[in-house]
């Protein structure tokens, strides 16, 4: 089905999936898998890769010679576009969203410092205008004689979909030959794309596998309502016709915490009990909150000790290096010096 749409090879796959035996006997509830898809090779890998091969073909059959996209002052998306970009011989141009129009860092750190390394032509607005900021951007560069092609926040379109919508035929071919019964595919969820995919995939796959996405950015009413739509277009594009049921989408924001981005203690003991036990570093915005929900959710007793889980393992490792005062701080049982960032913008504006 996903044969006759264009796409471009942007990531190594399939990405690894791998027993965590040393987190799950810690734990002591379901069977754990990691799916490695921070290590797409894309940047520094990450979901996003999975989408653009999609996207990026759909740029390139437009003909496009500038990629403009948005989103947070420390995101892994735009690091990820912008390596995309590159690599197919684009320019990009960055509409970042930070605590005030022009905010230039006098450390640049993370991902900012990738965005500036890859050649972005970065542009920070404060709060809410980012969409706007990016289209005016695109009839200026028209007008210029380029060809721009937009990209909305996430790469969370029908297109980026069909990336995890393939991610779960990859994953169900490699429980199968390791013969592994997968229950659920657990996995952070922000502008939801993955999760929309994932779900849409299990369900074109007639598989019960059972999708559970931990919300870090929005609360769960709006997530479940742009999962549905992002579910309905991506299955126009495919041409199916199945039957989603709200049951379908299982979306937890009960560790939202304080906001998107914003560091807490059981995301910083998540970060350090998967390093610890499996070598293996998540990042502090998006997989160390799933994490820490998993956690939980284990704790309490959701899962039974025969079931399989699989945590999607998203990326965004880069965003470590800027939480480092904080991590540090909370490691050593301190008062951190701040957990919401210095670059934190309201984050809701970013999806409204
Ligand atoms: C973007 C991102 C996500 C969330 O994926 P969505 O498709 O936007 O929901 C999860 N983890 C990381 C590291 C990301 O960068």
């Amino acid at each position: 089905m996903l044969e006759k749409i264009p796409r471009i090879q942007l990531a190594n796959l399939p990405t690894a999936l791998e027993e965590m035996p040393s987190l799950s006997e810690r734990l002591g509830g379901p069977k754990l898998y990691i799916k490695r898809d921070d290590t797409t090779g894309l940047a520094f890998g990450g979901n996003k890769a999975r989408k653009l091969e999609f996207i990026m073909a759909q740029a390139k059959h437009e003909e496009a010679d500038v990629i403009v996209t948005g989103a947070g002052f420390q995101s892994n998306w735009c690091t990820q576009v912008a390596a995309a970009a590159r690599k197919l011989n684009m320019k990009v141009i960055l509409v970042k969203q930070g605590p005030r129009e022009g905010y230039d860092p006098s450390e640049y750190d993370g991902n900012h410092l990738l965005h500036f390394i890859l050649g972005s032509d970065v542009r920070v607005v404060a709060d809410r205008y980012i969409q706007d900021v990016s289209k005016r951007l695109c009839e200026e560069i028209r007008k210029e004689g380029h060809t721009p092609y937009f990209i909305p926040i996430g790469g969370s379109t029908p297109l980026g979909t069909l990336g995890y919508v393939n991610a779960v035929s990859e994953i169900l071919s490699q429980a199968d030959a390791s013969k592994i019964k997968v229950d659920y595919i657990v996995t952070a969820t922000g502008s939801v794309g993955t999760q929309a995919g994932l779900i849409l995939g299990a369900k074109i796959l007639d598989s019960n596998i059972k999708t559970l996405g931990f919300s870090v950015l929005l609360p769960r009413p709006l997530v479940n309502n742009q999962i549905m739509n992002l579910i309905k277009s991506t299955s126009e594009l495919l041409s199916v016709d199945l039957l989603i049921e709200p049951e379908d989408i299982v979306v937890q924001d009960e560790y939202l915490g304080e906001g998107y981005g914003i560091i807490s203690k059981e995301i910083v003991e998540a970060i350090r009990l998967v390093a610890e036990t499996e070598g293996i570093f998540i990042d502090p915005v998006y997989t160390g909150k799933a994490m820490a929900g998993l956690i939980d959710q284990i704790k309490k007793g959701r899962f039974t000790k025969k079931e399989t889980v699989v945590f999607i393992h998203t990326g965004g490792t880069a965003a470590l290096f800027p939480y480092r005062i904080p991590i540090k701080a909370m490691i050593e049982s301190k008062k951190p010096p701040w957990t919401k960032p210095p670059w934190y913008t309201r984050a809701l504006s970013i999806l409204e």
